[in-house]
């Protein structure tokens, strides 16, 4: 297995560019928490308990060490509240998974800072930073292993009655009954082969397990069906209930529920506001929503 003991070193090194396979992303979290590639600083600042989830980005510039010529982000600021979920929009390489790179510390800020619940996150343990926060990726690894296991990956040692509770609020727990032997089913390599909106459903049900105040969603691009799609939406919707949530969004859906709409192009915010005030503003997001998602159904939202 990549993940075996002696491969640790190797793979923090090159965590950037494994950290763009963002199915990976959550496993290796977990991993690199043991061996941070960014150290904790020798006498960190505690997050708050509870941690109330306050995302503040003040004037974040970042240039990844591998490309020095272009920057990724340039003075990005923004405040999302606790609680509050908002959307980030943006063509190719706009920035949006850098954004998500920094808030788990993956890299240090080249300028500005980012604060969570009013601490520096160069300040914290990043551990400690990581374990406020649950990642669904776009691409979901389901491991080799049963139903149960790859739910209670979200949180290892939950009990299976927290492990169910958490299928339950993820609409999973329906098609799992259906399997063979239920949450006992061997699934992944060797087992069955799950839908791409049941994986997506493992890995909320693995969110809502590990119950951080946090939420970081990277929307799949890849379409479901009808019945998928209302079930994944389902699912969100009790995830993201009382998290701070941060969507990069890919469906209408996502973007006419977020509060606010962060529009970046080229590392900088070029426009925020609602799906509605931004559509009728006529200017970037309003040609992006019109590419991504139909257009009678924009012009209905818009109304
Ligand atoms: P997409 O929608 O295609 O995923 P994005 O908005 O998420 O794009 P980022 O992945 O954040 O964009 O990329 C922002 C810029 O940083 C791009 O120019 C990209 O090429 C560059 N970049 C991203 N990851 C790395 C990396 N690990 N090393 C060097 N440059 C990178």
């Amino acid at each position: 297995s990549v993940f075996a003991a002696g491969a640790l070193g190797a793979l923090s090194e090159v965590w950037g560019e494994l950290s763009q396979a963002a199915g990976a992303a959550e496993r290796l979290t977990e991993l690199l928490a043991e061996e941070p590639g960014i150290k904790a600083p020798a006498d960190p600042k505690p997050l708050p308990v509870p941690t109330r989830g306050e995302i503040a980005f003040d004037g974040v510039s970042f240039t990844y060490p591998a490309s020095p010529s272009r920057s990724a982000l340039h003075e990005l600021g923004f405040v999302i509240r606790p609680g509050e979920t908002m959307a980030i929009v943006g063509p190719s390489g706009a920035g949006k998974s850098t954004v998500f790179a920094l808030l788990q510390r993956f890299y240090d800020v080249d300028n500005g800072a980012i604060r969570i619940d009013g601490i520096d996150v160069r300040e914290a343990d990043p551990r400690a930073v990581r374990a406020r926060m649950a990642i669904v990726p776009q691409d979901v690894t389901i491991f080799a292993a049963s139903v149960r296991e790859n739910i209670a990956f979200g949180r290892p040692g939950a009990s299976d009655a927290e492990v169910e509770a958490a299928a339950r609020a993820a609409q999973a727990e329906e098609f799992i009954l259906r399997l063979e032997r239920g949450y006992d089913t061997q699934v992944g390599e060797r087992g069955v082969t799950l839908s791409g909106g049941q994986r997506q459903r493992i890995a909320i049900a693995r969110a809502i397990l590990r119950d951080a105040p946090i939420l970081l969603l990277d929307e799949a691009t890849s379409a479901l069906d009808a019945t998928s799609e209302t079930l994944v939406q389902a699912a969100l919707a009790s995830l993201m209930r009382e998290r701070t949530t941060l969507v990069i969004a890919h469906r209408l859906a996502t973007v006419l529920e977020a509060d606010r709409i962060l529009v970046i192009d080229e590392g900088r915010i070029v426009e925020e506001g609602t799906h509605r005030s931004l559509v009728t503003k006529g200017g970037l997001y309003a040609e992006l929503a019109r590419l991504q998602f139909e257009a009678g159904v924009l012009e209905d939202a818009a109304e």
